[in-house]
């Protein structure tokens, strides 16, 4: 089983050689400066990623959302959020299984409903997701 090779978004690659854990990456598909690069399908590794492509600024600005044919206008704080739609990732309670498309409507949820007041968030990964493991996996495995 030989791993088509991949390129990964140096700060997602880091952290999957740091935590020593896999990650679901999903390829950059910002037009204007594509970068081909995978980026993995959280807030934090997306909004990193956003940032190399300069876009950034104050979170109430306008942005365009260059993400494939994606024109949509949205403020610059929700750009993250929205582009983890685009990945397809969606957000589940562990209790009941009801899935969310946004990590906000998932906290909403639970907030509301009484037996998922303590759940946390399993993420579930969008179609196009691709499993990235740590090379020690390779030396071990
Ligand atoms: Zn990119
Ligand atoms: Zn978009
Ligand atoms: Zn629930």
């Amino acid at each position: 089983m030989d791993p088509e090779f991949i390129h990964v978004d140096p700060r997602t690659l880091l952290r999957v050689e740091q935590s020593g854990q896999p990650a679901v990456v999903y390829r950059c598909k910002l037009q204007g400066v594509p970068c081909g690069l995978h980026v993995e399908g959280t807030a934090s590794a997306v909004s990193a990623h956003l940032r190399g492509h300069g876009i950034i600024g104050p979170d109430n600005i306008s942005t365009t959302c260059m993400w494939g044919n994606c024109s949509k206008t949205l403020k610059r704080g929700s750009m993250t959020r929205h582009i983890l739609t685009h990945l397809g990732v969606k957000v589940r309670c562990p209790v009941c299984g009801a899935v969310k498309s946004r990590y906000d409507t998932f906290r909403a949820h639970i907030k509301f409903s009484e037996p998922c007041h303590l759940a946390s968030a399993e993420m579930v990964d969008g179609p196009e997701g691709r499993v990235l493991v740590p090379t020690a996996w390779f030396a071990t495995n």
